[in-house]
């Protein structure tokens, strides 16, 4: 569903990622793993339009994100092209980054009804039932500073679900949480991963959600993929002595 080509991304001099091959097949969950610089969040970045590559091709759902066809040649895509393949992605970020001068419910219908042209009725009865899905049903009509960090967050992850996307990418969705509110969101994405069929691309410091939620992990080094497997084997048995260094300082 996901396909990094020969990816290449430089800020400089700096190569960030360095031709840049994986895939994610639809419905499933992957981890990026690996040192502070390697590249994990340019991936995201990437896929949400908010960068471009150097080199190579992403592409979504069998669409280029990256290119469009103009008679009959790849072309570098232009903003309808990549605006219309970014709905298929949806992201949540390490800063919650809610509307604060909207309330909850609003929040969370104010996409599907602007982009989607969704109609309120509509968007407003899907919001109100992925509020339920994040267990906040009851806070449809409070505003997001009176809520905690981790109820905000929950509410991003419903808003980010409301636009109906393929894929879900989390960037370090609880570093900014305070430690006691980091399990309720976590049980939360836990839930979305074995009660829906999205697929999702998740940059986790958090080791033991890595493991349980993760079909495959992919581990990061200097820009390139330097291992990856299912988490059973790459969490108790890595291979590459680089991710054997890097489990061990944070496991
Ligand atoms: P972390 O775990 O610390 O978030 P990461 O693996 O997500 O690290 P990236 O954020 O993708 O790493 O950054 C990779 C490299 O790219 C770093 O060396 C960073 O300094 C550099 N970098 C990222 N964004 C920019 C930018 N906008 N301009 C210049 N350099 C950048």
């Amino acid at each position: 569903l996901v396909r990094f080509d020969g990816v290449t991304k430089r800020f400089g001099t700096n190569t960030v990622l360095d031709n840049l091959d994986f895939s994610v097949a639809p419905g499933k969950h992957v981890t990026l793993i690996g040192p502070s610089g390697s590249g994990k969040t340019t991936i995201l970045r990437l896929l949400m339009t908010l960068l471009r590559p150097d080199e190579g091709t992403i592409s979504v759902d069998g669409e280029y994100l990256t290119h469009e066809t103009k008679n009959g040649k790849l072309v570098p895509a232009g903003d309808r092209h990549v605006r219309e393949v970014r709905k298929k992605i949806g992201m949540v970020f390490q800063q919650f980054n809610l509307f604060p001068n909207m309330k909850v419910l609003r929040n969370v219908m104010e996409a599907p009804v602007h982009v989607l042209g969704m109609s309120k009725d509509e968007a407003e009865q899907r919001a109100r039932d992925l509020l339920d899905l994040v267990g906040l049903a009851d806070k449809a009509d409070a505003y997001p500073t009176h809520l905690s960090g981790g109820q905000q967050q929950r509410v991003a992850i419903a808003r980010a679900l409301a636009m109906r996307p393929q894929v879900l990418l989390l960037d370090e969705v609880t570093s900014a949480l305070d430690p006691e509110l980091v399990a309720g969101v976590l049980d939360v994405l836990r839930n979305i991963a074995t009660t829906t069929d999205i697929t999702m691309l998740i940059v986790t410091h958090e080791m033991s959600f890595a493991r349980d939620i993760s079909d495959d992990v992919l581990m990061f080094d200097k820009g390139r993929v330097i291992e990856s497997g299912p988490p059973a084997k790459i969490f108790t048995e890595p291979e590459n002595e680089r991710t054997r260094e890097f489990l061990s300082a944070v496991l």
